[in-house]
């Protein structure tokens, strides 16, 4: 079989001859109970970088050894790129949602022998999933692998947007030292209200950590967590997102994109927020209407937005959030840390494992399987698609 995995470029200086830690602590479960993933073997080093091109997520002796041929590429997007090219006459794609290959229809269509999309971490918003559905390509993600990674960056993010950490640490760069300049929009989280849009996996998780801030902790989800977590964490749950962001000082994003999450936040949701408010999106770009973003950081409705997540990936240089004012943004790499990494290769291994023995793949990881929604994908997506506009991803030209 052909194997096509999309992975993003390799450091600019190269693949590192060493790293910062030596090892990796071992976890053995996640919180709720599900094992971390478990193939047969890993023919990598976990802690060394697997999401680029060269790492290849340690997957190639395993596939050539088995007599499959792996094609690992960067070049995703525009007319013409390798990504299309080998698409066609292949049998699994494999993509993450750092580097999305976008899987609209149209690709689809060119691709006969397509089988399944893997999604080398979690959020499959990149695949066409109604066209994934009527062409029965299944597509199956590695849940959980990064979610308590995510966590742990909404938190950093939080942080350093109350306390205007990006502000302070430039002030000190350019060799300054004006301390009124650099306290001036710098509050404390204490006793902030803070909501999260969904307790899943990353919201819950964030929320567990944030306790101990001790701030007042609200969420809005489609289905209700159970008391004993409402109680544990003193939680305010809330029907509808409207209701939750007029009393939050502070809005963290955790639903997936699909149909109905898409620009979610758009001028009038943001309207309805406290005036002054932050929003942190881990979640995904497309969440977030971009220039409502903008504008309510021009206005002052937003005092600050940060987030890994953006759209189209790569952001085309010109994307507003880069340069919008009290923005806290990275890359796409929350859930890429190198923690991650060696937890979504060894999923990722273990569903191909499954999949050429036809063994079946852990129900949580699935999200489309036979044309339908599945697991995961049944329980937290809706049908359709949230592709659209991914072409412009083709317009980041690479700056050196
Ligand atoms: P989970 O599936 O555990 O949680 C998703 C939650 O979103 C569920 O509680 C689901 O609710 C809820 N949800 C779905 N639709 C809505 C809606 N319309 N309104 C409110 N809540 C909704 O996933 P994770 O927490 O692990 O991940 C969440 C998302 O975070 C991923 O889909 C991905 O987009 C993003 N992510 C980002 C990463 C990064 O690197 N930045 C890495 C990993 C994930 P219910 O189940 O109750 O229906």
């Amino acid at each position: 079989m052909k194997i096509l995995c999309i992975l993003y470029d390799d450091p600019k200086g190269g693949m590192p001859s060493k790293y910062a830690l030596d090892d990796l602590p071992k976890l053995d479960k996640y919180p709720d109970g599900m094992t971390l993933p478990s193939p047969k073997a890993i023919d990598f080093i976990p802690g060394e970088l697997l999401g680029c091109v060269s790492g290849e997520l340690g997957l190639r002796k395993f596939l050539e050894d088995a007599g499959h041929t792996l094609v690992v590429t960067s070049d995703k997007d525009g007319d013409g790129c390798q990504a299309d090219k080998e698409l066609v006459d292949a049998d699994v794609v494999i993509s993450q949602p750092f580097f999305p290959y976008y899987l609209t229809r149209e690709k689809m269509e060119t691709a006969p022998n397509l089988k399944m999309a893997i999604t080398a971490g979690i959020g499959s918003d990149h695949v066409d999933l109604q066209a994934a559905m009527d062409r029965k390509v299944d597509v199956v993600e590695v849940t959980f692998c990064n979610s308590r990674s995510v966590a742990e960056h909404i938190v950093m993010q939080i942080l350093s947007l109350v306390r205007d950490y990006h502000n302070q640490h430039r002030i000190i760069n350019e060799g300054g030292w004006n301390i009124a300049d650099a306290v001036q929009r710098s509050y404390d989280l204490e006793g902030m209200h803070v909501g999260t849009v969904a307790a899943g996996r990353i919201g819950l998780d964030a929320l567990r950590k944030l306790k101990h801030f001790d701030v007042h902790m609200h969420y809005f989800d489609r289905h209700k967590l159970p008391d004993e977590v409402e109680k544990e964490l003193n939680l305010t749950f809330h029907e509808s997102v409207e209701s939750m962001v007029k009393v939050c000082d502070v809005v963290t994003i955790n639903c997936p994109l699909h149909p109905e999450t898409e620009h979610m936040f758009n001028d009038e949701l943001i309207g309805k927020m406290k005036r002054g408010a932050y929003i942190v999106n881990t979640a995904r770009g497309k969440i977030c209407d971009k220039d409502a973003i903008a504008r309510a950081l021009e206005s002052g409705q937003l005092s600050g937005y940060a987030g890994d997540v953006w759209f189209p990936q790569p952001a085309p240089n010109d994307h507003v959030w880069r340069t919008m004012p009290h923005h806290g943004m990275t890359p796409h790499t929350s859930g890429t840390s190198l923690s991650a990494q060696a937890r979504y290769a060894a999923g990722v291994r273990e569903i191909l494992e499954c999949f050429f023995d036809g063994s079946p793949i852990r129900d949580p990881y699935l999200i489309v399987q036979n044309g339908e929604l599945a697991g995961m994908g049944a329980h937290s997506y809706s049908k359709g698609t949230a592709t659209g506009g991914s072409e412009e991803a083709a317009k980041y030209k690479k700056n050196n």
